[in-house]
C-alpha cells in the first residue's frame, strides 16, 4: 500500500504525533494477528457513511480505509552530502508516495530550537533545501551520460530536455511538485526513471499551540505558505492525550479547543487526498468496509483490490450510489426503485459507490 513519509527538524514533535498515530492503530484493533512495523502507523480514514452501512444491513464490524504513515528519522542539514544518517534517511523519503514534513509552530521556552527561532517558513525551506539539493545531485550524475544517448537516440531526448527543465527549476530553489511536477502525471514521466524526491506529492502538518487551532487567520498564512500542498494544524500532545482517553472524554477535550474530530482524523483525511487515493464501499452481515482505490481506477481494478481473482474473472458490478441506498432504505427497495446499476469492465469508479461484484471463479 502507499505510504507517507514524516519529516522534519528534530524537537518539532514528530516522535509525539508518531506515538499518537500508533496509539490510533486501526491494523491493531481490527486484524489483531497483523504485523506491524514499528516505524509505520496505521491510521482509520473517519467515514460515518460506514457507520450507516453497517445499520442498513446489520453488519457486525465497519472497516474504515487506513493511511500509512512511516517515520522517517534523522533529517539535518547537510543530509543531501550523503553521509551515514542522511542517505538512510534519503532512502527512506525515496520509498515513500508522499513527505508530509512537520512543521513547529508551537511556542515553548523548554524546548529548543535548533535554530534557535520559531519559524516555520524557515523550517519549511530547510527542509526543502535538502530534498532540492539531493535532486541536483541526482540529475548532475545522470545528465552526462542522458545527453550522450539523446544524441544518438531520438527517443532519449524528452527525457534529456525534462531533466534540464527539473534542474532549472531546482536551482530556483523550487521543488518540482510546486512548479507542477508531479509524480503520477504527464510532466513527471519522463523523470520517472531518476526517482527524483521533490516530484512527490507534500503535506504538512503544524503543530500549533491550542489557541492556534481555532485561529483562523494564522491557518490562512500558513497555508498560503505551503500552496498548494495541504496543510493540518494539529497540537500533537494534545493528540497524544486523546489517544488515552475512552471517547467520551475524548469527545469532551476536543470540545474544550474547538474542534470537532482529533487532528489525526484530519490528517488521515488529507494523507489519502494527498495521494490521489478515493474509496468504493460494501456492505453486508460481516461488515461494511471501505475499499482503497487509485482515484480513475476502473470497476475490475476495484474488484482486484478485494481479491485478484474477482478482478481476473469480472463480469460487472451491481452499482447503487450511497445517497440513493440510503434513501430507499435497503438494498433490496434500491433494486426496486431501479437504482441498482450493473457496470461493464470500463466502468470508472466514483466516491460512495456501493458495490457487489459478479464473476467467474
Ligand atoms: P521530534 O524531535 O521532532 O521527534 O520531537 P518530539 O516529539 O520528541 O518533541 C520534542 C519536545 O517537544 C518534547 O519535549 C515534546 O514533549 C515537546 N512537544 C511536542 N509537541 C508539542 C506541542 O504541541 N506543544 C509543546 N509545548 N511541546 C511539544
Amino acid at each position: 500500500s502507499l505510504t507517507i513519509g514524516i519529516v522534519g527538524l528534530p524537537n518539532v514533535g514528530k516522535s509525539t504525533l508518531f506515538n499518537a498515530l500508533t496509539k490510533n492503530d486501526v491494523l491493531a484493533a481490527n486484524y489483531p494477528f497483523a504485523t506491524i512495523e514499528p516505524n509505520v502507523g496505521v491510521v482509520g480514514v473517519p467515514d460515518p457513511r460506514l457507520t450507516k452501512l453497517a445499520e442498513i444491513f446489520g453488519s457486525e464490524r465497519v472497516l474504515p480505509a487506513t493511511v500509512d504513515f512511516v517515520d522517517i528519522a534523522g533529517i539535518v542539514r547537510g543530509a543531501s552530502e550523503g553521509e551515514g544518517l542522511g542517505n538512510k534517511f534519503l532512502h527512506n523519503i525515496r520509498e515513500s508516495d508522499a513527505i508530509c514534513q512537520v512543521v513547529r509552530a508551537f511556542r515553548d521556552d523548554n524546548v529548543v530550537h535548533v535554530d534557535g527561532k520559531v519559524s516555520p517558513k524557515d523550517d519549511i525551506e530547510t527542509i526543502n533545501t535538502e530534498l532540492i539539493l539531493a535532486d541536483l545531485q541526482t540529475i548532475e550524475k545522470v545528465l552526462p551520460r542522458l545527453a550522450k544517448e539523446a544524441r544518438v537516440k531520438k527517443d532519449r531526448q524528452p527525457i534529456l530536455r525534462a531533466v534540464e527543465e527539473a534542474k532549472t527549476i531546482l536551482e530556483e530553489g523550487r521543488t518540482l511538485f510546486s512548479a507542477g511536477i508531479r509524480q503520477g502525471t504527464e510532466p513527471a514521466e519522463p523523470l520517472r526513471e531518476l526517482h527524483l524526491l521533490t516530484v512527490k506529492p507534500f503535506l504538512y502538518v503544524f503543530n500549533v499551540d491550542e489557541e492556534e487551532l481555532t485561529d483562523e487567520a494564522f491557518q490562512a498564512e500558513q497555508r498560503a505558505l505551503v500552496a498548494p500542498a495541504e496543510a493540518v494544524f494539529l497540537n500533537a500532545k494534545l493528540e497524544s492525550d486523546l489517544g488515552e482517553l475512552d471517547d467520551e472524554e475524548a469527545l469532551e477535550l476536543l470540545q474544550s479547543v474547538g474542534q470537532e474530530e482529533p487532528g489525526l482524523a484530519t490528517l488521515a483525511r488529507a494523507g489519502f487526498e494527498t495521494l490521489g487515493l478515493q474509496t468504493y464501499l460494501t456492505a453486508g452481515p460481516k461488515e461494511a468496509r471501505a475499499w482503497t482505490i487509485k482515484r480513475g481506477a476502473t470497476a475490475p481494478e476495484a474488484a482486484g483490490v478485494i481479491h485478484t481473482d474477482f478482478q481476473k474473472g469480472f463480469i460487472k458490478a451491481e452499482i447503487v450510489s450511497y445517497d440513493e441506498l440510503v434513501e430507499a432504505g435497503s438494498l433490496a427497495d434500491a433494486r426496486a426503485k431501479g437504482r441498482a446499476r450493473m457496470e461493464g469492465k470500463d466502468y470508472v469508479m466514483r466516491d460512495g459507490d456501493v458495490v457487489e461484484f459478479r464473476f467467474n471463479v
